[in-house]
């Protein structure tokens, strides 16, 4: 009976979710593809080649045990579904968005090893999820007894999320502090709804809060309390801060008006999604209307901002990246949908400087070529002498990567221990930092990375801390 539902793939084309038409899509803010029907969900699932060892769950961060879920799905049994892609994944519906699946999951399908097509497994994963929550399955994670232990999480992004969530199902008292006013860090204020709708992000926050979870926002470590002060309320400290200093531009008219970094941009046009006040927004310094945008960068949170820039009614979105499109480190299938929606990409060019004096007018641009590969293996960009040209701008967007920010120096923790590269020093399989009870994951350990990621960090030190406050055994017993 298994097998009739499964190893569809030889007869059955792969096929996504319907993708909504770019000119519509260019209008609003909403996400891009629509849901699965059942029938096409079952059809799609039943695709998967149930290998004996599948590569899908190991290159999924999580080890999402992917070939259960999917044959569950093709079986029509979508609440097991439910329960075996939650047990692993603390947030599916939205790794079934946003993950860059063509790296993981579905790059290394079998079936698109043999030129199938991948099964699409992250649309499954969304479909599974999203029914749950629509059919009331997804229920709040509230302990079955309370523990006297209490954590401190310093960030509510997807790592201390996942944490929280966790921690507070065995009954540990969570608090989770944040800088914004709204939890759910880039998830919430980095990433354009037309890749997750807030809405999606706001419900696990909330189910979270009736969990129990303390959330302080607003609140800055190391300006409005002191990270001494944290450590001393709580037994253990999980420090899942991200990373936000934004690489900055040099060269000549660097500091000219109108030149923007990427986040501020994208905060301003998720939180006038979210109907607040942006004066930025409002007097035009963060908005793209009417414009002539320049995007400088070749990743995501460039393809982010150019297909923004396109949704606020940009008269011309252009992205400069000094590599080519095969070399880029953004995901083919964004790329691919930022130019059905408007955005001309001007592979090979980088930006010499600005014109403009009271305001940017234009990026002098400098052409490249890639030259022999550098130690990476990467072949590193050259300047063609005698090939710049200068492109007209009224908005340029800088969207070249992120550092993390000094937390020793900031919060006053000289002894907390950091790489040369200023992330925090972790252990990678308990999430340990060099001072006892506090633990650190996500991008601020890593640099900037993905969601899975830091959801698996998220949920590997809440084990570690579980360990650490609580007798390992005490846990499993109840
Ligand atoms: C524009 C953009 C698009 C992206 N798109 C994708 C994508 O499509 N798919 C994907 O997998 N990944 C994507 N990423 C990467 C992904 O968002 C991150 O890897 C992930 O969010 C990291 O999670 P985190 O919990 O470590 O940190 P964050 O999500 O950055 O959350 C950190 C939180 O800590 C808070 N904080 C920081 N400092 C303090 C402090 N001193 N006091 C209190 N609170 C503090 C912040 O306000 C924030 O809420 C994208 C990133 C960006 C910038
Ligand atoms: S979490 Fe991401 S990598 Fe893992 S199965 Fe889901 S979409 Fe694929």
């Amino acid at each position: 009976m298994a097998t009739q539902r499964m190893l569809k793939f030889v007869n059955t084309r792969r096929e996504m979710p319907e993708k909504r038409l770019a000119d519509a899509r260019a209008q609003d803010f909403d996400e891009i593809y629509r849901e699965f029907a059942e029938a096409k969900a079952a059809e799609q699932a039943g695709r998967c080649s149930q290998c004996g060892v599948p590569y899908c769950q190991s290159h999924c961060p999580l080890h999402n045990n992917i070939p259960d879920w999917l044959r569950m799905t093709a079986e029509g049994r979508l609440e097991e579904a439910y329960a075996i892609s939650q047990a692993t994944n603390t947030f599916p519906e939205i790794c079934g968005r946003i993950c860059p699946q063509d790296r993981l999951c579905e790059g290394n399908c079998v079936i698109e090893k043999s030129g199938h097509g991948t099964v699409t497994i992250g649309a499954v994963e969304k479909y599974i999820t999203d029914t749950a929550w629509e059919r009331g399955w997804v229920v709040p994670g509230t302990p079955i007894s309370e523990r006297a232990e209490s954590v401190g999480i310093i960030g509510g992004g997807p790592g201390g999320l996942a944490a929280a969530d966790v921690l507070r199902r065995q009954g540990i008292q969570v608090t989770v502090y944040d800088r914004h006013d709204r939890a759910g860090g880039l998830l919430t204020y980095g990433i354009p709804g037309f890749k997750l709708e807030k809405h999606i992000v706001m419900r696990r926050v909330k189910q979270l809060e009736e969990a129990g979870v303390q959330f302080v926002l607003n609140c800055n470590v190391g300006t409005d309390i002191s990270f001494d002060a944290i450590r001393g309320q709580h037994d253990a400290v999980l420090i899942a801060t991200g990373v936000y200093k934004a690489r900055e531009l040099t060269g000549p008219g660097a500091g000219t008006p109108g030149l923007v970094p990427a986040l501020a941009y994208l905060t301003a046009s998720n939180r006038q999604s979210f109907g607040d006040d942006v004066p930025e927004f409002d007097s035009g310094e963060l908005n793209a209307a009417g414009k002539r945008v320049v995007v400088i960068g070749g990743g995501d949170t460039a393809m982010d901002c150019v297909r923004t820039a396109i949704r606020q009614g940009a008269t011309s979105v252009k992205c400069l990246y000094r590599r080519d499109r095969a070399n880029m480190p953004g995901s083919q299938r964004e790329t691919q949908n930022a130019e059905e929606e408007g955005v001309e990409f001007v592979w090979l060019t980088a930006p010499r400087g600005f014109t403009g004096t009271d305001h940017v007018e234009g990026v002098m641009v400098q052409t490249m070529r890639l030259g022999p590969p550098d130690v990476s293996g990467r072949q590193a960009p050259e300047v063609i002498e005698g090939g710049d040209y200068v492109e007209p701008a009224d908005l340029v967007i800088t969207a070249l990567g992120f550092e993390p920010e000094d937390l020793p120096e900031q919060w006053n923790a000289a002894d907390l221990a950091t790489t040369r590269w200023g992330t925090v020093k972790a252990d990678f399989r308990s999430h340990a930092t060099n001072i006892p009870g506090v633990y650190a994951v996500g991008d601020i350990v890593r640099g900037a990375s993905l969601v899975v990621w830091a959801i698996r960090d998220g949920r590997e030190a809440a084990a570690s801390i579980l360990d650490y406050l609580v007798a390992p055994a005490a846990v499993a017993a109840e």
